[in-house]
């Protein structure tokens, strides 16, 4: 089995932290300045390891292994969320590198390799998902050419900017992999507070977003009667709290719901609300659980629509399926974390989206967890145990090797 230095990934993940580095987390959005540094820095590593790294043309960095004759595709995203951790997406990359070493330095691996990938923009800062979505034939031209920053940057300049403008986009073969392998810390509490140092992912949940509209009559809030009213902000919170009853009542043992935006409009203390927007969405593994939930959500709609003076309407927003990681490969990363933390992981969902969801369309897929100190993650004070970072990788890298090695 593959040796991994927990030293050195310690010392790789601190160093690209410093790429960006704000209090104990960092700030490096795609395509910034301290983001395409820390790019030539992976690609100097992969190098290092003994990869071919190309930068691609969506600020990929790939380390290509053209001398395998079996090869993994390991890797995860390295740009930040806005003064994000230092360990979301940079761990999987990392690890990649990681693997890469030491099953290049074991001469019983021979002939099997991994490609290390850092992925750009996964955490959506022009699109959503762009560098996986670009290498499997996701994304098109006239995407990046529509698409652009919150700040109303474009994304073609930004590319420029970076020096990536004009390189082809590399595009996944198929035929070259065995699969692909991606870690990541939890980014919840579930590890932790089980006592678990891995996490094996079964399946990355689908999300499902509504809008429902509500459309009453504005009017004075002091002399309208009661009775007369058309009030939409009631409306509104009376089927809120009807559906969050209705949910949970359906729910499966890992559902979960949010109505993550509401509207009033006008939003004023003396005006009854003449309208009223909100967003409700729910997540599952389980396309039958959603489609549970979509099927309870239109009948509530449908019934306050009848009781309530107000017209109310829902329309679909975006609906993404959820993404089965592959059995075997879930397998051989239990088997690998039992060996090195007996009785102490866990198969979970993951309630994040991932690279790896968009991967798995195309080839065998797989995910592994290590813990969240206090669950928090997308905030410069999330972390993990040292202690953890260590097993981990060694824990990736045994079923990276087992993988390689299967069938
Ligand atoms: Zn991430």
């Amino acid at each position: 089995m593959p040796r991994t230095d927990g030293a050195r990934v310690l010392a790789d993940l601190k160093r690209l932290a410093e790429f960006g580095r704000y209090k104990t987390g960092v700030h490096r959005p795609t395509y910034s300045p301290e983001d395409v540094a820390s790019r030539a820095w992976l690609a100097g590593q992969f190098a290092a390891a003994g990869l071919d790294p190309v930068i691609d043309g969506i600020g990929n960095v790939i380390g290509r292994n053209p001398g395998a004759s079996r090869r993994l595709l390991v890797g995860s995203h390295s740009e930040t969320q806005p003064h994000g951790g230092w360990l979301d997406g940079a761990l999987g990359v990392v690890y990649g590198l990681e693997v890469a070493r030491a099953i290049g330095a074991d001469p019983a691996l021979s002939g099997l390799g991994i490609e290390a990938v850092a992925w750009a923009d996964e955490e959506g800062h022009y699109g959503n998902m762009l560098g996986s979505r670009s290498f499997t034939d996701g994304l098109d031209e006239a995407e990046i050419a529509a698409a652009t920053s919150r700040e109303g940057k474009a994304l073609r300049q930004a590319l420029a900017e970076a020096g990536y403008a004009g390189r082809d986009r590399e595009r996944l073969d198929p035929s070259r992999y065995v699969g692909y392998l991606e870690a990541h810390i939890e980014q919840g509490e579930t590890l932790e507070r089980g006592g678990m140092r891995i996490g094996i992912v079964e399946a990355i949940i689908g999300s499902w977003n509504y809008w429902v509209t509500i459309t009453g009559e504005q009017n004075h809030a002091g002399t309208t009667q009661m009775s007369r009213r058309k009030d939409a902000g009631r409306a509104m919170v009376r089927l809120a709290t009807q559906i969050d009853d209705g949910f949970a009542a359906i729910a499966g043992p890992r559902t979960v719901w949010t109505i993550g935006r509401m509207l009033l409009d006008p939003n004023a203390p003396s005006i009854v609300p003449g309208r009223a927007e909100m967003q409700v969405q729910f997540r599952d593994t389980d396309t039958r659980v959603l489609a549970r939930f979509e099927e309870k959500l239109q009948a509530l709609v449908a019934a306050a629509a009848r009781a309530d003076p107000c017209s109310v309407t829902i329309e679909p927003m975006s609906k993404s399926a959820p993404a089965a990681m592959d059995p075997s490969f879930q397998s051989l990363i239990e088997e690998a974390a039992e060996r090195h933390a007996p009785g102490r992981h866990l198969r979970m969902p993951s309630g994040a989206g991932h690279d790896a969801q968009v991967l798995s369309r195309r080839i065998p897929a797989a995910m592994m967890f290590v813990p969240s100190l206090k669950g928090i993650s997308h905030h410069w004070s999330e972390d993990t145990a040292e202690e953890d970072i260590v097993l981990g990788a060694q824990v990736f890298a045994d079923a990276a090797a087992a993988i390689l090695t299967a069938g």
